[in-house]
Parts: C-alpha cells; structure tokens; sequence
C-alpha cells in the first residue's frame, strides 16, 4: 500500500500495482525501480529511493529521513 499522496500522474502510476514501479519497503521508504540486470542464475533488481515526484516534482520524502530509516539496511547507492 502506497500512502504517498501527490498529483494524478502519480496516482496513476502506483494504482496497478502488478506493473507499478513504485513500492514501500518496511522502513516506509518509497523506492523505484530504475533497471535490472540479469544473469544465468538470477535477476538483480535497482532500485531508488524517491525524493521528488517525476510527474509534478513536489517533494515526497526527504534525504535525512530516508538515511535514518534505512540506516543498517544494506542498501547501496541508495542517494544516488
Ligand atoms: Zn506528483
């Protein structure tokens, strides 16, 4: 469940979660999947914690509290 609230453009882009990018891991961070990679024995997924709205660019989350509620997750380049 997706509780960011924004414009309609991104409303539509999280509505249908089987093909939405967009998700909210544990810590309540909103991430999106910018690529993947594949191998022989896997698939790795990429993924980027949201800061602004790529439709409307309001600010949906801040830097300092995605650090702090992912702080000991192994994430990388999650800032990029
Ligand atoms: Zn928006």
């Amino acid at each position: 469940m997706i509780n960011f609230r924004c414009c309609q453009g991104f409303q539509d882009a999280v509505q249908i979660p089987a093909v939405s990018s967009f998700k909210v891991e544990k810590n309540g961070v909103l991430f999106l999947t910018i690529g993947y990679s594949k191998t022989d024995s896997e698939t790795s997924w990429y993924e980027q914690a949201v800061i602004f709205c790529p439709f409307c660019g309001k600010q949906l989350q801040n830097p300092n509290e995605i650090a702090l509620k992912t702080q000991g997750d192994n994430l990388e380049n999650l800032l990029l």
